[in-house]
């Protein structure tokens, strides 16, 4: 049996140009790279004069996955890397990873095998700190509140009723709801307040959604931080702090250069998840890789019903841009759970489940094909897949006239890509239809069962009462002309994590609505979905160590 080398093993073996390189390769001028190191740079935008008005942008995403994930990131560097060899100008565009997944249970966000983007440990670990100024910027927000109230209240906070919280990049359940300023008259005034972890903060998504500096300050004054004891809303702008905010993200704001295995260059910025957040890289770095190829390859979290339709609906939105083809990534594995097999029977062949499961794959076409964009199903294949399997699979692509390519960029790097690259390419050959789904002026209540409806397969939404309480005040504020964005568990269409394939005729619960100016939308929480989530009983962390000359080991 032949040994199979760790991600981490195939990266460290490999051998990265200096990063200088991969800029010249992107058309990145010397005086735009400010270097991080030998292989990361960031990329000063208001450097790079030249635009391409024609770059067609591919977004990669998925079937509902399994918890490991189903190569999402690993399919969507290997497409680039395989457009590369068809001598395509291509650069790929993905999402910063947290430290929650990377230690809990999920992983990294770098890609697999021989599609991956390095340096992987670093990317993986600190990269170049966005995620700590984020974490920093959204934590002297919190600062700044506390000490208003302290310091006489003058805007009258009613600390009982603040929505900011504070955050932490990392799984870590006990912060989710503590007691501060405890102690005294000198520390400050007790309340209630609570940790989301940083990927969910409204400053991730704000940093994501910003075109530019001038964006970002105005996106950032608009955060409404809680209301007043006669509830009107408090935003930043009422404590004048956000220039302040917008410079601890001065240097995080540029989006980050570094290169896949092969030698593509990846622009790696921002980095929401698609179940609690809108789960798309930033406006910026997609914007900065239109300018400087002809396609940009880039993907959105977890499954079309969440990623994708936040991608389509908001990010493209307010990016201004189109996606010109669509990649739903399949495995085997996933569509044998939606087949009703255990997560621990996954390895073994079971053609019949995969039938039984693939009704989800067809819901994610159906809704693909909703926002106009003919859809390119990516096969990713594993060594564990049966031919029988297989077949299954893609005799439903030939049956239902959806394109398909088998896919092994995890085993080939860009070769294992080129007969997907090539349906992509054709798909970027044909005009497509792209629209959103809901109009922002349409009610909150009917655009969220719009996408309940049309994306989920759902039958009708319901509020909880404190969730309508929210809708009343959302409404006498003028906020309803805002975009949605879904908290929804990953796993299934519905909010039950455990309702895997293709359940009909539910409803889906809407615990809360809570407002998010800055970003321009409406975070709409399902189920028991967290803002906070747990390590895992054994995390990832457990496998973890560094050697002696400082090299990372067992980082996947
Ligand atoms: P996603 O982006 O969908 O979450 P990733 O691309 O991060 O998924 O992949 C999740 C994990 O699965 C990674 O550790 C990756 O190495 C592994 N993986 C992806 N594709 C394959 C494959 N075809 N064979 C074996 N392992 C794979």
């Amino acid at each position: 049996k032949p040994q199979v080398l760790s991600d981490l093993e195939i990266a460290q073996s490999s051998t990265m140009l200096p990063i200088q390189d991969i800029a010249q390769r992107a058309g990145i001028p010397e005086d735009a790279l400010e270097l991080y190191g030998k292989y990361k740079a960031k990329i000063d935008t208001t450097k790079l004069a030249h635009k391409k008005a024609q770059a067609k942008v591919v977004l990669v995403t998925a079937i509902n996955p399994t918890p490991a994930g189903e190569g999402k990131s690993t399919v969507t560097v290997g497409l680039a890397d395989a457009l590369r060899q068809l001598e395509q100008s291509v650069i790929v565009a993905l999402r910063e990873p947290s430290l929650g997944p990377v230690m809990g249970i999920k992983g990294g966000a770098t890609g697999g095998g021989y599609a991956q983007v390095l340096p992987m440990e670093d990317i993986n670990l600190h990269f170049t700190g966005d995620l700590h100024a984020i974490t920093s910027a959204n934590n002297a927000l919190a600062a700044f509140i506390d000490n208003h109230i302290h310091r006489g209240n003058e805007l009258n906070i009613d600390p009982r009723r603040i929505l900011w919280k504070r955050v932490l990049d990392m799984n870590d359940r006990s912060l989710r709801h503590v007691i501060i300023g405890l102690g005294g008259p000198a520390q400050g005034v007790p309340r209630e307040d609570g940790f989301d972890i940083t990927v969910a903060s409204e400053i991730m998504a704000i940093f994501c959604l910003a075109s530019d500096y001038v964006d970002l300050k105005k996106r950032l004054s608009k955060i409404v931080i809680g209301y007043t004891y006669d509830r009107q809303p408090v935003t930043v702008k009422d404590l004048a702090v956000e220039g302040a905010l917008t410079l601890l993200l001065k240097d995080a704001f540029k989006p980050n250069l570094v290169q896949t295995i092969e030698g593509t260059p990846a622009i790696i910025h921002g980095g929401p998840f698609a179940n609690i957040a809108h789960g798309c890289n930033s406006i910026q770095a997609t914007n900065t890789a239109r300018k400087l190829a002809d396609i940009v390859v880039t993907e959105a979290g977890f499954g079309a019903d969440l990623g994708a339709e936040k991608f389509m609906d908001i990010k493209a939105v307010q990016g201004g841009f189109e996606p010109s083809a669509v990649v739903i990534v399949a495995t085997a594995r996933a569509l044998k759970m939606h087949g009703g097999v255990d997560k621990k029977e996954l390895k073994a062949s079971n053609p019949q489940a995969i039938a039984a499961g693939i009704d989800n794959l067809q819901k994610h076409v159906e809704t693909i094909r909703q926002f106009g964009v003919e859809p390119v199903i990516a096969l990713n294949r594993f060594i564990t897949d049966t031919q029988d399997e297989l077949d299954v699979i893609v005799g439903w692509c030939e049956d239902n006239g959806v394109k398909m390519a088998l896919t092994n960029v995890w085993e080939q790097g860009g070769k294992g890509g080129i007969e997907l690259a090539k349906n992509v390419l054709e798909v970027l050959h044909t005009a497509q239809n792209f629209t959103p789904l809901y109009q922002m002026n349409d009610t909150i209540e009917n655009k969220v069962t719009t996408i309940v409806q049309k994306v989920y397969g759902g039958k009708d939404v319901v509020f909880t009462d404190v969730a309508k309480k929210q809708l009343v005040e959302i409404k006498k504020n003028g906020w309803d002309k805002l975009a949605i964005c879904m908290a929804k568990t990953q796993y299934s269409l519905t909010d039950q994590p455990t309702l895997l394939g293709r359940p009909e005729n539910f409803t889906i619960t809407i615990r809360e609505v809570i407002p998010k100016l800055g970003a321009h939308f409406l975070v709409c929480l399902t189920g028991d979905v967290m803002t906070m989530p747990g390590l895992p009983k054994e995390p990832a962390a457990l496998r973890m160590d560094i050697d002696e000359h400082g090299n990372a080991v067992g980082l996947f």
